[in-house]
């Protein structure tokens, strides 16, 4: 069984973070000792793989949120709103989404997150 490509799990994750003014640099600045080895994304499906990758990401960027210079909550909500976009999918390796937990009609596909 073959492991997606890294690129291909990274780059979705990467366009969302830049969409927010991050990028994989900022964020492996305040990694610590959270490896990303092939372990984070060893998952056979590209989607579930993606999910993997974005939780620790958004997990590493919610930790240090004050290190990180005009660090805000990620993925920015719609609006004003103070919390970070959650995470999910539809399972069996679908495709990842963030979604506003107070209005989850309000979501994106990970990778198409409009910014703000
Ligand atoms: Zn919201």
């Amino acid at each position: 069984m073959s492991l997606p490509e890294p690129a291909e799990v990274f780059a979705p994750v990467d366009r969302d973070l830049r969409a927010c003014g991050l990028s994989l640099d900022v964020v492996y600045a305040f990694l610590g000792t959270l490896e990303l080895d092939s372990e984070l994304v060893a998952e056979p499906q590209l989607g579930a793989a993606v999910e993997s990758l974005a939780f620790h990401i958004q997990a590493a960027v919610l930790e240090n949120l004050q290190g990180i210079r005009g660090g805000r909550p990620w993925p920015v909500c719609q609006g004003q709103h103070p919390h970070p976009m959650s995470l999910d999918s539809d399972g069996q390796g679908g495709w990842p989404y963030w979604y506003c937990p107070k209005n989850p009609s309000y979501r994106f596909t990970v990778g198409e997150h409009p910014g703000g």
